[in-house]
């Protein structure tokens, strides 16, 4: 495997690794990887005849008061699963290669309307507008014939899927960006870099958010209200040691739009919670 940290070498890579008309699978990453992320390389293998990993974590993304500093940031080990996955180029930019002069240089901010704002946006303002942009950069970067998104970040996905059909930076009747269904731990809390932030004590209560999201939707499915069935999800994530829940929505799978009630059209249970400093998100399909 190449490792590339400026973009005349990442340009070159990437030209050698298309030069007999062969397929490239890009998977953006923030690094810290784990089997979440290594799940998105096989099936990036499986699909593409070459892939090129990201490892870049993106300042722009960050809110003011987030995590930016603490991050986990670990390149050799990253590094070394994506080699032993057999990806092709790993793509580690550095801040100054991604925003020369630093973000303040930077004037061009992509803000998807409508998918957004709602959910993670609301508490974490500006986000999918660093994500869109950093994204956008990495598809003109890299050029992939194929991206591939977890659906562990559903609204991310979203995003990223209105961005690159409105920005024609996809064919439209090509499935270019693949979601991937989350990967979990053996008691059903969803991988993230993150869950290394949890002490012993909420790494245990963590796995209440899984569980608590699985008997919300037997009930919804089962046909009882979803305002009370949201809220004793609520309750029930408080009661285990969670500190706050930012949101608990039922909404619909494609536009992400809040539904009272479980109408006929796919729908996704999308949960934001804290405990301890940390702050963790997951959903399930409804239905
Ligand atoms: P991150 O490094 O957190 O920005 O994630 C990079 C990519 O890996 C994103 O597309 C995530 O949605 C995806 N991802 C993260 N955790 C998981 C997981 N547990 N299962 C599947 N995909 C994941």
């Amino acid at each position: 495997m190449q490792t590339a940290s400026t973009l005349d070498v990442l340009r070159t890579s990437v030209a050698k690794l298309r030069a007999d008309g062969e397929t490239i699978g890009l998977v953006p990453t923030m690094g810290a990887l784990h089997e979440g992320h290594l799940t998105l390389v096989r099936r990036a293998r499986e699909e593409c005849d070459h892939v090129v990993a990201s490892v870049f974590v993106n300042p722009t993304q960050f809110g003011p008061n987030e995590d930016l500093d603490a991050y986990p940031r670990q390149l050799e080990e990253d590094a070394a699963m994506l080699e032993s996955e057999g990806c092709a180029l790993l793509w580690a930019p550095s801040g100054e290669e991604m925003y020369p002069g630093g973000a303040e240089s930077f004037f061009t901010s992509i803000s998807v309307s409508g998918v957004s704002e709602g959910l993670c946006g609301a508490s974490r303002p500006g986000h999918f507008d660093g994500v869109a942009t950093v994204v956008c950069k990495l598809f003109n970067q890299v050029q992939p014939d194929m991206a591939f998104f977890g659906e562990k970040d559903f609204q991310q996905l979203a995003v990223i899927r209105t961005m690159a059909r409105d920005l024609d930076l996809v064919h439209p009747n090509a499935r270019q960006i693949i979601g991937v269904p989350t990967v979990r731990e053996a008691d059903g809390l969803a991988m993230s870099s993150r869950n290394r932030y949890l002490s012993e004590e909420h790494r245990l209560a963590a796995a209440t958010l899984p569980r608590a999201m699985q008997e919300a939707i037997a009930r919804i499915e089962d046909g009882q209200e979803v305002a009370p069935t949201l809220a004793a999800l609520e309750d029930a994530l408080l009661g285990a040691g969670f500190s706050g829940v930012d949101y608990a929505t039922l909404a619909d799978a494609r536009s992400l739009a809040p539904l009272d009630v479980k109408s006929t059209a796919a729908a996704r249970l999308l949960v934001a919670a804290r405990i301890g400093n940390t702050r963790l998100i997951d959903n399930m399909s409804v239905g």
